[in-house]
């Protein structure tokens, strides 16, 4: 493992030598991501080379590296002429992947002990780190790994990483993962358990109480009567020996006690330690020891195995295991002259050497059966079979560990709670859908269920749980069949994964609106600020439709732009899509750089004097659910003869020009804010309505009022129209 005495020295002088070169550029993790993929190709020793710092921050003291090609590879780090641990790789051990479907290079130091004494994300391809969450925060979480230790991991916090914090677990596994298997493979030297094998070696003190009452070894007793019973359901008469009744019914018919051997935890804390390993001296090799202990009138050792003519078989006791029949000789036999104790006081006591070759499986249950001789209902003799089941317990095998909850599975488990509330939201929300024409009967309330769907929307859904839907997780959906992303991988993110799949859903029905409308965070962000604004009075532009219609062709152009680049460069794509503001405003709050920040709150600016500015103009998100929501089976909202012909007040209510001239619903742009249809309902705003309520307050009367002293419907429902739109129902 260690070089040669003169080779050593000089090794260590390159090395060193070669840590000085890189000390000062390679010494963080960041720098050492920018290095890249391109160091994925080198081994562990080479990589470590080129980032020196993880080494001295896992061992500040190390004098001396070997690296060990095993399994896992790892590099030994040596102090003061001794191994003082190992520094491993997830990638190298385990390969474990990250929340971007790549592999992370995590690095980390671990002394013999299992203690983890460092660690450095020498690569990842987290698309959130540096973007979303800021690298301060992963080094923060890489930095909580040392501490841990293989019994413990719990120091180990990716909520650090808040937003990233997925990719923190699957780091958190990878690194456990691996860590066991250096700990078992360099540590222990033992090859790690990958299927149940008998665990010959492992001790731990058991009394004989103990082993019994756990089954570590079989005690059964069947009395005379019992006995006498089992041979009359078989159609028999009775047992022999005639003798067998001399202490009555109660008697003990026969008592066995029976035990695999072979486990140290069995055999040793039976017979001693010295006298195990004496008795093991003659196990067959891969061959298995069982121990036999009889009592009772009817012992399970006639003297068959001492006659030629029964071919020295024990006629009296057999194993069964499935098909597999054994039938015990005396060459395996070895009878035990010694007794140790009241437990062992009995008639008869032996051990059978088996050779591996007759097949029994130590881990599976297996039959000890007693063949009890007797008498058939004739009188003539026969022979019954009495099984004792034995099964070696778990504590004497040693087990593949276990194979952990799927990821996902623990991330929805840990996310419980976030995931009830979003299924309460998606429920609200669907009602509304479901109960709009009641809903928008009733202005004021649904003013106030819309306002704080919208908040609701905003605070929780975007600014807590960073549930913000994005063109990225769009084209991450594009993309998974050319590149063959999982199911599971978009599960990690149990809120996206949710939203994504009601949104296709609603989509599918009703268009893009109850997204746009009701569950986008920055869409809701807009529109707060733009009720406000309004409720301040600050001056709206309207842009006249010729225009808008041309404007709205840009968030399609941005749309296709992203989907064409992300075929070519994720990367690319991924850094276009900024283009929405939305990690910024919603995932970070603000926390970026300045750019990021004025962009974001320039948009939101413009939204104030433009109610939906981005909405309606640039979100590509938008542009690709219209495409993607075109040909949706329902159109709920309600639109009447007269709209577009005699009246355009809809139009007007509309916050996003949605409502052509003719009095057509665009429904690629329609948001579903259902404002129209508070108007369709609103007998004060809806000329046809307003018209209705006249006649009926006009026949309760009986009274005609003077021409001059009405107003026209369509004056009414303009004026109460301009009402709202200047905020006093905002
Ligand atoms: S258009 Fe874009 S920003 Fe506006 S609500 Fe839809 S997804 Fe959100
Ligand atoms: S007012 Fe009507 S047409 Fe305009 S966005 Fe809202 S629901 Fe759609």
């Amino acid at each position: 493992m260690v070089f040669s005495v003169w080779f050593a020295p000089l090794r260590r002088v390159g090395l060193l030598a070669l840590y000085a070169i890189g000390l000062g550029f390679f010494t963080s993790p960041v720098v050492a991501e920018v290095l890249g993929e391109p160091l994925l190709d080198k081994t562990l020793l080479e990589r470590l080379t080129l980032t020196p710092g993880a080494l001295q921050q896992a061992f500040p003291g190390a004098q001396e590296v070997v690296f060990v090609d095993g399994r896992p590879p790892v590099v030994e780090v040596w102090i003061d002429g001794a191994v003082a641990g190992y520094l491993f790789s997830t990638r190298d051990a385990v390969n474990a992947t990250g929340y971007s479907g790549v592999a992370f290079d995590l690095v980390a130091g671990m002394t013999m002990e299992g203690d983890l004494v460092g660690a450095t994300l020498l690569y990842h391809h987290e698309a959130i780190i540096g973007r979303g969450v800021p690298q301060e925060k992963m080094d923060e979480y890489i930095a909580s790994i040392a501490g841990a230790n293989l019994r413990s991991f719990s120091s180990i916090r990716p909520d650090l990483l808040s937003r990233a914090s997925t990719s923190g677990r699957l780091m958190k596994r990878g690194l456990l993962n691996s860590a066991e298997m250096v700990f078992q493979g360099h540590v222990l030297g033992v090859p790690p358990v990958t299927e149940p094998t008998l665990d010959r070696g492992g001790f731990a003190p058991f009394s004989f109480e103990e082993l019994v009452t756990g089954g570590s070894i079989l005690n059964q007793a069947v009395t005379n009567i019992e006995m006498f019973e089992l041979f009359q359901k078989a159609g028999g008469r009775g047992s022999l020996p005639d003798q067998a009744f001399k202490d009555g019914e109660d008697g003990v018919f026969f008592e066995l006690f029976t035990s695999l051997i072979s486990p140290a935890s069995i055999g040793a804390n039976f017979f001693g330690d010295v006298k195990y390993r004496r008795y093991l001296e003659d196990e067959p090799e891969g061959g298995l020891t069982l121990w036999v202990a009889g009592d009772g009138e009817y012992s399970f050792a006639s003297n068959s195995h001492f006659r030629k003519a029964n071919d020295y078989l024990f006629d009296r006791l057999k194993i069964v295991q499935g098909g597999l029949e054994i039938r015990l000789t005396r060459d395996m036999h070895r009878r035990l002259a010694v007794s140790r104790g009241p437990s062992l006081d009995h008639r008869n006591i032996m051990l059978f050497h088996l050779e591996a070759d007759l097949g029994l499986d130590p881990l599976a249950p297996f039959n000890m059966v007693l063949m009890v001789a007797g008498k058939d209902g004739d009188g003539a003799p026969m022979i019954l079979d009495v099984p004792m089941t034995y099964q070696l317990p778990e504590r004497h095998m040693l087990l593949p560990p276990p194979v952990p909850l799927p990821m996902w599975v623990e991330t929805w488990l840990e996310k419980r709670v976030d995931i009830a509330i979003l299924g309460l939201l998606l429920i609200v929300v669907t009602i509304i859908f479901l109960l709009q024409d009641v809903l928008t009967r009733h202005r004021r309330v649904y003013e106030f269920v819309r306002v704080g769907v919208l908040a609701f929307t905003l605070g929780w859904l975007g600014w807590y749980a960073g549930a913000q839907l994005s063109i990225v997780n769009i084209l991450a959906y594009i993309q998974a069949p050319f590149e063959g992303t999982s199911i599971e991988a978009f599960a990690l993110d149990p809120l996206i994964f949710i939203l994504s799949l009601y949104v296709a859903f609603t989509l599918f029905i009703l268009g893009r609106g109850v997204f746009c409308g009701w569950l986008c965070p920055f869409g809701a962000f807009q529109e707060l600020l733009h009720r406000i604004g309004r409720f301040v009075r600050i001056p709206q532009i309207t842009i006249p439709p010729t225009v808008l219609e041309r404007l709205w062709v840009v968030k399609y152009l941005v749309a296709i732009f992203l989907v064409v680049t992300v075929f070519f460069s994720v990367e690319a794509a991924e850094r276009y899509a900024e283009i929405e503001p939305f990690r910024t405003a919603i995932t970070v709050k603000f926390a970026r750089d300045w750019q990021f920040a004025v962009y974001a709150a320039g948009l939101l600016s413009i939204g104030l004097f433009v109610e939906r500015a981005y909405c309606r103009v640039l979100c590509p998100l938008g542009g690709t659910l219209a495409i993607l929501g075109r040909f949706h089976m329902f159109t709920w909202l309600k639109r009447r003869h007269a709209c577009g012909t005699q009246c355009r007040i809809c139009e007007s209510e509309c916050p996003i020009g949605a409502i052509q001239t003719s009095g057509k619903i665009n429904m690629n742009e329609c948001l579903q804010c259902m404002d129209c249809q508070a108007a369709y309902y609103d007998d004060h705003q809806c000329p046809p309505l307003i018209q209705r309520r006249k006649r009926k307050e006009l026949g309760k009367t009986g009274a005609a009022k003077r021409p001059g002293q009405v107003s026209s419907p369509a004056e009414d429902g303009q004026k109460n129209a301009l009402r709202h739109r200047s905020g006093s129902h905002g």
